[in-house]
C-alpha cells in the first residue's frame, strides 16, 4: 500500500518499434523489483500508439522476452485484467475523453507551425534534453481569423498550454530532488497532426485509469516528467511516484545501439545462448544491487531490494560484457 492507502501498482509499457535491448531489460527488472518488493501489482502496457512504427510480433517478443528473463505481471494483453485493453491502440475513446476535458478547461490549441518552422525555433535556447527544442508559443496566441486562414492550409496537432509561473518539483527515486520551471519546455503536442495522440497525453491518462502509483522508466524520459505532472494537475488526479533508471551505455560511452553488437536479448538469447539467470545477474550488478556478476532468479533479489541502492549515473557496458555473459 501506498502511503495514500491506495494499492502499490506499477507498470512496463514498452513500445514495440524495435526489439528489447539491454538498457530496456535493466529497467524491466529494477520496475518489477520495486513493485514486488513494495507486495505490489505489475500490469503489462504495449505502447503502440504510431503504428506505422509498431508491430504486433515485436509486442509478443517483448512478452515472450520479459518472462525468458523470470519477469511475471498481474494485468496484460495476454492475460486480460479489469483496466483491459492493455494495448494503447485500442484505447483511443479514455485519449479522446481526456483531450475533451483538457480542451473544456482551454488548455489545448492548434498549433500549425510546419517542421522548417520548429527547425527554426531549433535556433533559440535549449528546452528539455529528451523533448527537443521548447516551443517558443508561435500559435499560442492566434486571434479566431488566423486560425481559420491557417486552418485552410494546414491540419494543426494540439499542443498543451503549460503554466510558465508554476515550478515542477518531485522526488525521483532514483535520481533524487529534482526542480523544473514551468516554462523550460514550452508548450507540448498531445495530438499529432496526422490525429496520432502524443507520447505524454497517452500515457498519464492510461497511469491515471489503471491506477499506477510507481513509475519507474528509462532515464531518458526524465524530462517528460514535468510536462506529465502538468497533465496530472490538469487533469485533478495525484501523480505518481517516479524514479528514473540509469541510462546503459556502450563501453565507449555512447548510447546503447546495434554498433555495440549483440544488444537485443533475441540475439543474447538466440545467437549466443545467454542464460536469463546470467543475464539477471549481470543487469543486477551493473544496477548497484550485488558486488559480483553472479547468476541468480529474478525473484531471488526481492528479500533485498532498496531503490536507494541503484546507481543515478549512466552505466557504461564493461569491454568483457559479452564474455561474461557467455562463458563458464
Ligand atoms: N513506452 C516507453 C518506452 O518504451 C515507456 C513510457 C513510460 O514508461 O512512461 O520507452
Amino acid at each position: 500500500m501506498s502511503p495514500e492507502g491506495k494499492r502499490t501498482r506499477g507498470r512496463f509499457a514498452p513500445t514495440p518499434s524495435g526489439r528489447l535491448h539491454l538498457g530496456n531489460a535493466l529497467t524491466a527488472l529494477l520496475a518489477w523489483l520495486q513493485i514486488r518488493a513494495l507486495g505490489g501489482e505489475m500490469i503489462l502496457r504495449i505502447e503502440d500508439l504510431d503504428r506505422q512504427r509498431s508491430k504486433p510480433e515485436l509486442a509478443g517478443l517483448a512478452l515472450s522476452e520479459l518472462r525468458w528473463l523470470g519477469l511475471d505481471w498481474d494485468e496484460g494483453p495476454d492475460i486480460g485484467g479489469p483496466h483491459a485493453p492493455y494495448e494503447q491502440s485500442r484505447r483511443g475513446g479514455l485519449y479522446e475523453r481526456t483531450l475533451d476535458e483538457l480542451r473544456r478547461q482551454g488548455r489545448l490549441y492548434p498549433c500549425y507551425c510546419s517542421r522548417a518552422d520548429l527547425q527554426a525555433a531549433a535556433q533559440a535556447p535549449h528546452g528539455l534534453d529528451s523533448e527537443g527544442p521548447a516551443y517558443p508559443g508561435t500559435c499560442r496566441q492566434l486571434s479566431a481569423d488566423e486560425r481559420e486562414s491557417r486552418a485552410q492550409r494546414k491540419t494543426p496537432s494540439l499542443r498543451f498550454a503549460m503554466d510558465e509561473t508554476r515550478l515542477y518539483r518531485f522526488e525521483d527515486g532514483i535520481a533524487g530532488r529534482l526542480e523544473y520551471a514551468g516554462g523550460s519546455g514550452g508548450d507540448f503536442v498531445v495530438m499529432r497532426a496526422d490525429g496520432i495522440v502524443a507520447y505524454q497525453l497517452a500515457v498519464v491518462a492510461d497511469d491515471i485509469e489503471m491506477g499506477i502509483t510507481d513509475v519507474l522508466r528509462g532515464w531518458d524520459l526524465l524530462d517528460s516528467t514535468p510536462r506529465q505532472l502538468a497533465l496530472y494537475e490538469a487533469l485533478g488526479a495525484a501523480p505518481p511516484r517516479f524514479a528514473h533508471s540509469p541510462l546503459l551505455l556502450g563501453a565507449d560511452g555512447a548510447r546503447l545501439s546495434k554498433r555495440h553488437g549483440s544488444v537485443s536479448l533475441t540475439e543474447l538469447r538466440e545467437a549466443h545462448g545467454v542464460r536469463p539467470e546470467r543475464l539477471a545477474g549481470y543487469l543486477a550488478w551493473l544496477a548497484g544491487l550485488i558486488d559480483r556478476p553472479g547468476e541468480l532468479a529474478p525473484h531471488e533479489l526481492i528479500a533485498s531490494f532498496d531503490l536507494a541502492s541503484v546507481r543515478r549515473r549512466a552505466v557504461s557496458l564493461p569491454e568483457d560484457w559479452l564474455t561474461v555473459l557467455t562463458t563458464g
